[in-house]
């Protein structure tokens, strides 16, 4: 591993909406190659990488429940908008010429192959970046809860959070111009002062299993890459000193 890397395996968690780019709905096809830059230059170092994306730009449960749907039917169709951007990904980075699989947490088999972590440890042993799809495969869960769950069984060095802004804040920087920035946190104060960072059962995973989460902005141009090798602004989430 080059000296620039100071992780081994990662796992990047990014929201559906991360790549909407400047559209209402769906994917743009310009920022998903974007993206799919950015976990290139950080393979490229080296690094074994995995991806959770979430749906949220195609469909959230929690909107499909509150349209009268039974909210477990709602989840799964969120979870098969997930796999739609697993693809869109795959797709993308593969036109790079990053070696990519995308498995499945809801068997599919003509599309991608099933989640089997064993087999998904040795794609990433290969160089090929893992693509995990539809979530935790349960109702009731997010692709942040997927997220920490994935960098535990895969036994990541850190989780990536790749967000609008650059790092954790007490409030949302874009609403109130108040809003204290964190350099530094423990996932304990993430989860006394509610700082909407991830969700509080990731959190918890993440801390319970050691996994520190690294909190930067996806939407900057060698980021990704930058908070790898220790560089540029996040917020790291650690119980370590
Ligand atoms: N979802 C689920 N179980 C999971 C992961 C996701 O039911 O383990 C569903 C849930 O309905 C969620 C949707 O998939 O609203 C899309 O995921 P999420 O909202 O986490 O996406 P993001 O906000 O990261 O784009």
């Amino acid at each position: 591993m080059p000296e620039s890397a100071r992780y081994k395996r990662v796992l990047l968690k990014i929201s559906g909406e991360a790549l909407m780019g400047g559209r209402e709905y769906g994917l743009d096809p310009v920022t998903v190659d974007r993206v799919a830059g950015e976990v290139k230059a950080v393979a490229a170092l080296g690094v074994q990488v995995c991806l959770v994306i979430g749906g949220g730009n195609i469909f959230r449960g929690v909107s499909g429940a509150a349209s009268g749907m039974e909210r477990a039917t709602a989840d799964y169709m969120g979870m098969l908008a997930t796999v739609i951007n697993a693809l869109a990904m795959q797709s993308a980075l593969e036109r790079k010429g990053v070696q990519t699989r995308v498995q499945s947490a809801i068997p599919m088999a003509s599309v991608c192959e099933p989640y089997i972590r064993r087999r998904a440890v040795r794609h990433m042993e290969k160089g090929r970046v893992v693509i995990f799809a539809a979530g935790t495969g349960n109702p009731f869960f997010t692709t942040d809860t997927a997220a920490a769950l994935r960098a535990s069984e895969m036994a990541c060095d850190a989780l990536l959070k790749g967000t609008k802004v650059d790092g954790v804040y007490s409030a949302d920087p874009k609403k109130d111009a108040k809003a204290v920035r964190f350099d530094r946190l423990t996932h304990l104060e993430v989860l006394a002062r509610d700082l909407q960072v991830m969700d509080a059962s990731a959190i918890s995973l993440a801390r319970e299993n050691k996994i520190p989460i690294l909190v930067f902005s996806i939407h900057e141009a060698g980021a990704f890459a930058e908070v790898m090798a220790g560089r540029g602004r996040f917020t790291i989430i650690t119980d370590e000193d």
